[in-house]
C-alpha cells in the first residue's frame, strides 16, 4: 500500500465563550485547525487533525502546521502509511523537531492502518475492549464564585473531574480560589489545579504550602527545572504538561522525580506513535495520565481517546473534550462524545471519524 495523495483543509473553530488561562494572562477566542486526508493506491483513506490550541499556548501555531506540510507531504507520497515507525523516522529526517506539525499526518496513517486491518485504534494500542473513559471539564480562570458556577454546570453534564485554571501574580487570590473550590466539591469529585506555568517557584511554594488541598497541581512553573524546585517541597502531587515536548523530557522528569503524572497530548509530542511510546513509559513507571489532545474538533479528541481507552485504569485519569467548547462541529454526531461523564468508543476501524467535504469546504492544498 502506498500514499497516493495528501489533501489539506484549514478550519477556524470559534470557542463558545472566551477562555482565560494563567491568571488571565492568556485569552483565547478561537482555534486554528488543520485537517488532512491521506489517500492510498488501495482505496483506503485516513484522516487526521492538528490543532495546537491558540498560538500563545505552546511554541506551535496553526499556519506552522500547513507550512510544515509543504515540506513533509511531498516526501511521504509513495510510502506505506501502515509502517508508522518508518513514516515517523522519515518525517524526523525530513524536518527535525516541529513535533506538532507531524501529528495530523501520523494520526491519518494510524487511521489507514486501522481500516486496512479492520480494527479500531484502541485495539491496535493493545486493549481487548475499549474502557469507558471519564471526561474532565476545563474551568476558565475567574472569581471563586464564577469558577464554582462553571463547576456546577459541568457537574450537571456528568463531569466529576475538573481541570481548574488558576495562577497569577496575586497569591492571595489563588489561595482563595483553591480553598473555595475545594469546599464546593461534592463526594467523588476530583480537581486538578492547572497553573499553566504562571507561578515562579517561590510563589508555588508559598501558595501550595498555605492550603490544605492535596489535589493535583499541574505545570506550576514555566520549565522542568522550576517545577523540580517545587516537587517534593509541597504536599500536592505534581502533574506536568507544557514543559514536556518529547520523550527525552519525560525521561528527565522521571529521573529527577519531578512529577507523579503527565498530560499525554498527541499534537504536543508529534502524534499517536510518540504519544503511545510516552503512554507505555508512563505505565512502566507508574504515572497517572490524562490522555487528550491539545485542541481541535471531535476528530482530534477521538484519536486521543483511543489511546486513553486502551490505557490501564490505574494509570488513566479523565480526558478533556475540546469539542465541547466549540461553536462548530465539522464531524457532527461522530466520535467520542460525553455521555453522562464518560466516553464509550465504538469498534469502527481506525479512529472512526470521517468528515464530509461539505463541512470542511474547499481544500487549501493537494499533494500527489
Ligand atoms: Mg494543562
Amino acid at each position: 500500500m502506498r500514499i497516493s495523495r495528501i489533501t489539506v483543509w484549514q478550519l477556524d473553530l470559534p470557542l463558545s465563550k472566551p477562555y482565560w488561562l494563567s491568571g488571565g494572562r492568556l485569552k483565547f477566542e478561537g482555534l486554528d485547525s488543520t485537517f488532512v486526508r491521506i489517500d492510498t493506491d488501495e482505496d483506503i483513506s485516513g484522516w487526521g487533525e492538528g490543532c495546537p490550541w491558540g498560538h500563545t499556548y505552546l511554541p506551535a501555531h496553526g499556519p506552522g502546521i500547513r507550512a510544515g506540510f509543504e515540506i513533509l507531504a511531498p516526501v511521504l507520497i509513495g510510502h506505506d502509511p501502515r509502517a508508522l515507525d518508518a513514516i515517523n523516522q522519515l518525517m524526523d529526517v525530513t524536518l527535525p523537531g516541529h513535533a506538532y506539525v507531524k501529528s495530523a499526518l501520523d494520526v491519518a496513517c494510524w487511521d489507514v492502518l486501522g481500516k486496512a486491518s479492520d480494527m479500531p485504534l484502541w485495539r491496535l494500542f493493545g486493549a481487548e475492549t475499549a474502557a469507558p473513559v471519564a471526561v474532565n471539564s476545563s474551568i476558565s480562570t475567574g472569581t471563586p464564585d464564577e469558577m464554582i458556577s462553571l463547576i456546577k454546570a459541568a457537574r450537571g453534564k456528568g463531569y466529576r473531574t475538573h481541570s481548574v485554571k488558576i495562577g497569577g501574580t496575586n497569591m492571595a487570590a489563588d489561595i482563595a480560589r483553591i480553598e473555595a473550590i475545594e469546599a464546593a466539591l461534592v463526594p467523588d469529585e476530583n480537581v486538578t489545579f492547572d497553573i499553566n506555568r504562571a507561578w515562579t517557584p517561590g510563589m508555588a511554594l508559598q501558595v501550595l504550602n498555605a492550603v490544605a488541598s492535596t489535589s493535583w497541581v499541574e505545570q506550576p512553573c514555566e520549565t522542568l527545572d522550576q517545577c523540580a524546585q517545587v516537587a517534593g517541597r509541597v504536599r500536592q502531587p505534581i502533574m506536568l504538561d507544557e514543559c514536556l515536548h518529547g520523550f527525552p523530557d519525560h525521561l528527565e522528569a522521571w529521573r529527577r522525580q519531578v512529577c507523579a503524572g503527565v498530560k499525554v497530548k498527541p499534537n504536543r509530542v508529534g502524534g499517536l506513535t510518540r504519544a503511545r511510546q510516552i503512554r507505555d513509559f508512563g505505565i512502566s513507571v507508574g504515572w497517572s495520565m490524562h490522555i487528550e489532545d491539545v485542541g481541535g474538533s471531535a476528530m482530534a479528541d477521538t484519536a486521543a481517546l483511543h489511546l486513553a481507552a486502551s490505557t490501564p485504569e490505574q494509570n488513566r485519569l479523565a480526558s478533556w473534550l475540546c469539542h465541547e467548547h466549540l461553536t462548530v462541529d465539522p464531524v457532527p454526531g461522530q466520535g467520542g462524545r460525553n455521555d453522562g461523564g464518560f466516553v464509550r468508543l465504538a469498534d469502527d476501524p481506525g479512529h472512526g471519524v470521517v468528515p464530509t467535504e461539505e463541512t470542511l469546504g474547499n481544500p487549501i492544498a493537494v499533494f500527489e
